[in-house]
């Protein structure tokens, strides 16, 4: 049941940029990697795989089970939440490497994480990029790209960020940019309280921007960090601020979607 009372974006509120964390891509079955039941307690052995220091060693594990993401990720599609974000036309900074917010319609997306969907070389200083076809299977070619880089010759692997491995700067750029020109900073099934939202949301607060969390079950200390925190499913709480601000300013019996 949603709250009356609580905070709604208004006509005020022109430059709203959206966090977001695996909580918002709950819903479709990709799982929330540190809760009880994600992908690291079904597969312990898949978290000591996904650290940096652990390649090329690791390449078939880091392949099968980001391959696999990625096939889910577009068999499940967006969820409510995405999809509203999408109709808002907010810009967002995730650190989900689901790609969903691109498949619900986002166009501005900072991928703090790098993304599944997309393989890179593993030589660092090569541009090399190509979008995945993910199937099963521990090898590129499971995926729909070639296991040697075709121009260098390094062997390839999921564009994600690993562990102990670098946030791509141009990403970490974007993402302080939006932070700072937001007038509204809402974090989104994200813990809140770690980095990058303890950066991010005070940097926003710093030039202006009123903070909200929304988490079904916000962490605690989230209120100090942030002006509101709505502990309410985000799946109800975004649809329904798209169905306030698309209705400021006119009529709802007007409105064609009303
Ligand atoms: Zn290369």
């Amino acid at each position: 049941m949603l709250n009356a009372a609580r905070f709604r974006p208004g006509p005020e509120n022109r430059e709203i940029v959206f966090l977001t964390g695996s909580g918002i891509s709950a819903r479709t079955g990709l799982g929330t990697f540190r809760a009880p039941e994600g992908l690291w307690a079904l597969e312990p052995e898949v978290e000591e795989a996904m650290h940096g220091d652990r390649l090329p060693g690791s390449l078939p594990q880091l392949w099968r089970v980001w391959g696999r993401m990625a096939r889910i990720a577009r068999e499940h599609g967006p969820t409510p939440g995405h999809r509203a974000i999408a109709r808002l036309g907010a810009p967002v900074i995730s650190q989900n490497i689901d790609g969903l917010h691109q498949a619900a319609g986002s166009e501005i997306v900072a991928e703090l994480h790098g993304t599944a969907l997309r393989a890179r070389c593993l030589d660092d200083r090569c541009p090399w990029r190509a979008l995945l076809e993910p199937g099963d299977g521990a090898t590129p070619e499971d995926h729909g790209v070639p296991s040697a880089c075709p121009r260098c010759g390094a062997p390839t692997r999921p564009d994600v960020v690993l562990f102990d491995e670098q946030l791509p700067e141009a990403e970490l750029v974007l993402a302080q940019r939006l932070a700072q020109r937001a007038d509204l900073f809402v974090a989104v099934g994200t813990s809140g309280v770690v980095f990058p939202a303890a950066q991010l949301a005070p940097l926003a607060a710093t030039h202006g921007a009123t903070t909200v969390l929304i988490d079904i079950d916000p962490p605690p200390g989230a209120s100090t960090l942030f002006d509101h925190v709505i502990a309410e499913d985000a799946h109800e709480v975004l649809p329904d601020w798209e169905r306030t601000l698309h209705h400021v300013g006119g009529s709802s019996f007007l409105d064609p979607f009303g």
